[in-house]
């Protein structure tokens, strides 16, 4: 199944509609081959003869990280696909500082480690967001 069609299937199984713009932002990240921001988005919907602003665009992208369809790259200031989809788990990134290249990974040993520390500190955890930044087995 493609990113798309998975997750309008979402969409619709948490009750959201699957509206024009939130259609729009989707093709746009699937289609886009690095982290995107909202103005990139913005530019391919346009090219497409479309248009959307960036209320919207920040609203979609809102909705589709809150449903863990789309993550936000932390160290490249945008947004990408999810590339593992219904995988349970967080969510993390290799980043490559070089080439730019991204690595999802989920780490159920990890998160359990990282809920501990913060139980410890009398804190519940719910998600956790990693980034390693270096270099991919390419560039090394
Ligand atoms: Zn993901
Ligand atoms: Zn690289
Ligand atoms: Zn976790």
């Amino acid at each position: 199944m493609s990113f798309v069609d998975y997750s309008i299937r979402v969409l619709r199984s948490r009750g959201y509609k699957v509206t024009r713009p939130r259609r729009e932002v989707l093709d746009a990240v699937e289609r886009a081959m690095a982290p995107v921001s909202p103005y990139d988005i913005s530019r391919i919907v346009q090219q497409r003869g479309k248009h959307l602003d960036h209320v919207t665009i920040y609203r979609v992208l809102g909705l589709l990280c809150s449903l863990n369809l789309v993550h936000k790259v932390l160290s490249r200031g945008g947004f990408v696909k999810c590339d593992l989809l219904d995988e349970p788990g967080c969510h993390r990134f290799l980043v490559c500082r070089q080439c730019g290249v991204l690595q999802e990974f989920t780490d159920e040993a990890l998160c359990y480690q990282e809920s501990q520390i913060a139980r410890r500190m009398g804190f519940h955890s719910e998600y956790h967001l990693t980034e390693s930044s270096g270099l991919c087995h390419r560039c090394r």
